[in-house]
């Protein structure tokens, strides 16, 4: 498949389009931003982790009866996906009290939670993605009640799939944030699942494995970045 013209650049991966207008490349970038872009900074060989562990999920995922917009990897960067038009959405998925929702509501990081927190943020830089709820999806137009629906099932169905997945890995899956696009008039998960957009707790020592460490400053990102790597089966 033939690289064409840069779609798209945003703060972790470049978009191109291809020969085949279903079709598109995301070519993961080093370039880490948190707090909304307001922190800035490289992890160096985050790209290459981000892609090959997303394509990995999605691949465990879709043999396990979820759409993905996965198609087939290029290389250690570079990816072909499905050309979607992305659900203005972040689907959050909170197993355990940590970050944003920790602050909001007063409840200590790593406080066990009663059940499961499906939440969704309108995805928009400029407002800093403030939290919606199923009326404001459909009064602002992001969504139909079909299609939260059906985002709703596929997310729930996801965190069982990788709560289960991740245990093996002994890590625990903390959090994690969704993004679903539409492709022919299905909804398909897209965007990507890495230490980027998830929170992984070893599950012993509870150490961080993920972004957060970037975004704290809390010193070995990269060996970070790695040993999920390792524990997910796809280095040394
Ligand atoms: N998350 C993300 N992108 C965002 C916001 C959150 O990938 O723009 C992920 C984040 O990595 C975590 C989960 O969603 O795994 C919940 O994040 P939270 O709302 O606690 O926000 P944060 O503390 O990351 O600002």
């Amino acid at each position: 498949m033939e690289r064409k013209e840069q779609l798209y650049e945003g703060k972790a991966k470049k978009v191109f389009a291809t020969d085949n207008p279903d079709y598109c490349i995301v070519s993961y970038k080093d370039d880490a931003t948190a707090f909304n872009g307001k922190k800035k900074g490289t992890i160096v060989g985050k790209g290459v982790v981000n892609n090959r562990m997303s394509n990995y999920m999605f691949k465990m995922l879709e043999e396990n009866g979820i759409n993905t917009h996965f198609v087939e990897e290029i290389n250690e960067r570079d990816a072909i996906v499905k050309k979607v038009d992305i659900v203005p959405l972040e689907v959050i998925v909170r197993n355990r009290a940590a970050g944003s929702f920790s602050k909001k509501y007063g409840v200590p990081e790593g406080s066990d939670l009663a059940s499961p927190i499906l939440e969704f943020d309108y995805k928009c830089d400029p407002l800093d993605d403030p939290l919606v709820n199923n009326y404001h999806i459909l009064a602002l137009g992001l969504a139909t009640q079909e299609e939260i629906d059906k985002i709703s099932e596929m997310t729930l169905k996801i965190n069982q799939l990788m709560i289960e997945f991740f245990k093996q890995c002994n890590v625990e899956l903390v959090d994690f944030k969704l993004e679903f696009g539409r492709f022919h008039g299905e909804i398909v998960l897209a965007d990507e699942i890495s230490p980027d957009t998830c929170r992984f707790w070893d599950l012993d020592t509870h150490e961080k494995l993920d972004k957060d460490r970037f975004r704290r400053d809390m010193g070995g990102v990269e060996e970070a970045y790695a040993e999920m790597m390792k524990r997910i089966g796809l280095a040394e």
